[in-house]
């Protein structure tokens, strides 16, 4: 396991002499200690990044694209020992994380095609003798900063892309989930990623913040993380106009309508909810039901809640592992009793439970109103909250009602209304009869407090190229 720092294509330990340490979320064991970087080591980072530059752009697109489909393989290859990482730091069951190294793959096996198709342009010009031709460059040095939750996807999201375009990066992981960020940068050397090109700091973010924003080398930051970090990051990019792209926090609504499939939507519900111990940024956060399947929708939906199996995160016998740390459970256990003090019934759970003080019951809170905590800030835990609607007016209209647009999840068999309420849905992801909508396909990101930048598919490649057109009078 690498726990040292990658920097100019070299292992290193930051003088700090200061260290982080990495525990295991279901036991509470030290499995690590990294290196607290300096801003020392960030600066050496971004001479790096800006130094392997030239050589990496001026590669064929050819070349970084076979680079890019060997990283790719080299994750396919080493998967079983990153899906254990990523359940050992990240909490994660197994199975799960083995569903995110390969959808972590499949943003480095995308971006290796999407290398070679970085066209450009040809306008006709109005003016006799003109032509005007539209380049699109590389952004230059880039710098990203990502969150525990999606430990390897969030990284090769944004890397991939990266390299695919021609610029380099500097990642900084979040600090409770670093060894499978540096274990990637492992897995980039051995692909033949030349020195400078991908950096891995384990640096503090605010730290980290300051060295990337006040650098002007660095031409792009993006993050993944919590709207409160985003709006700082907001801020700090002003001095040198750093572009930003920024996936943040999500409120996710579900509506569930009386035509729905009621099978597939208790298990859309169900995935949509509890993926990742309920720790993602796309969780069903409010889930209204209409009034016509309320009754029967509820009971199927608890008994299948009931079945989830709670455990540590390496059996593979575990739907729910433990939450990342105390103060999410803490911040869970808040929003149940909010929920319950203000009216809702507890239909199932509401208690930590197993060793560790971590872990947290599925559980299951209905009657909940637009007023509770529940139904206004992100979770981020095992509690599904539900609530009665009567009419497609009423429900798009509360669904819209929340100042984040990540994703939204409707049920229904009728075309015309799963049309409707997702054109209607002001949200950038829509999963209609689908509880798990993420795909390195497609173009994923939010609108209003979610942020703004799309990563995925073709679409994230415009966030690490510049536009530039050149008038030329023959
Ligand atoms: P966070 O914002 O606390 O941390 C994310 C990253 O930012 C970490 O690397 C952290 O070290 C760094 N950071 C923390 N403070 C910083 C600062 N002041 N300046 C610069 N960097 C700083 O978020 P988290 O708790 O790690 O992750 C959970 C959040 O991420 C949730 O809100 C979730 O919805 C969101 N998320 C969004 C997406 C998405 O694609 N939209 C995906 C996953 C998670």
């Amino acid at each position: 396991m690498e726990t040292r720092n990658l920097i100019n294509g070299v292992w290193r330990s930051p003088e700090s002499g200061r260290t982080i340490a990495v525990d295991d979320p279901a036991t509470g064991e030290i499995l690590a200690e990294v290196p607290e970087a300096t801003a020392a080591d960030v600066r050496d980072a971004i001479v790096a990044a800006a130094a392997a530059l030239p050589g990496w752009r001026a590669r064929t697109a050819d070349d970084r694209g076979a680079v890019l489909r060997r990283f790719a393989g080299l994750v396919s290859e080493r998967s079983a020992e990153l899906a254990e990482l990523i359940a050992r730091e990240g909490g994660k069951p197994i199975g799960e994380a083995r569903g995110e190294v390969a959808y972590g793959r499949s943003f480095l096996a995308w971006a290796a095609e999407e290398a070679t198709r970085v066209y450009g342009e040809t306008v006709p010009s109005w003016h006799e003798g003109k032509r005007v031709l539209v380049l699109r460059q590389p952004v230059g040095v880039t710098a990203s900063i990502t969150p525990w939750n999606f430990p390897l996807a969030m990284i090769t999201r944004k890397l991939g892309p990266a390299l695919a375009a021609g610029c380099t990066q500097v990642v900084k992981p979040a600090p409770q989930t670093p060894l499978t960020a540096l274990e990637l940068g492992r897995l980039a050397v051995e692909a033949g990623v030349p020195a400078g090109v991908v950096n891995v700091v384990t640096a503090p973010g605010p730290d980290f913040a300051a060295a990337v924003f006040a650098d002007a080398r660095v031409r792009k930051v993006s993050f993944t993380g919590s709207t409160e970090v985003g709006r700082q990051l907001i801020e700090r990019s002003a001095g040198n106009v750093t572009r930003l792209s920024l996936e943040l926090g999500g409120h996710a609504p579900v509506i569930v309508f009386d035509d729905a499939d009621l099978d597939a939507a208790v298990a859309g519900v169900l995935r949509a909810k509890f993926r990742n111990n309920g720790q993602s940024c796309i969780a069903a956060n409010r889930i209204y039901v209409q009034r016509g399947i309320r009754e029967e929708f509820t009971a199927a939906f608890d008994a299948a809640v009931g079945a989830l199996r709670v455990g540590g995160t390496l059996s593979e016998a575990v739907d729910v592992g433990p939450l990342i740390d105390g103060a999410a459970l803490r911040k869970v256990r808040a929003h149940v009793d909010d929920a319950v003090a203000r009216g809702a019934r507890l239909l199932r759970g509401g208690s930590p439970c197993g060793p560790g003080g971590r872990f947290f019951e599925p559980t299951v809170l209905d009657g909940v109103t637009d007023d509770m905590l529940i139904f206004n800030e992100e979770t981020f835990g095992p509690v599904a909250a539900l609530a009665a609607f009567d009419t497609e007016e009423e429900a798009l209209r509360r669904a819209n009602a929340s100042p984040f647009g990540l994703a939204a999840y409707v049920f229904s068999r009728d075309l015309g209304r799963v049309v409707r309420a997702a054109e209607a849905l002001e949200y950038g992801v829509v999963g209609v009869n689908d509880g798990a909508p993420s795909t390195g396909q497609a173009p994923f990101g939010g609108m209003k407090l979610s942020g703004y930048g799309r990563e995925g598919g073709r679409y994230v490649m415009h966030e690490y190229l510049e536009t530039k057109y050149v008038s030329l009078a023959l």
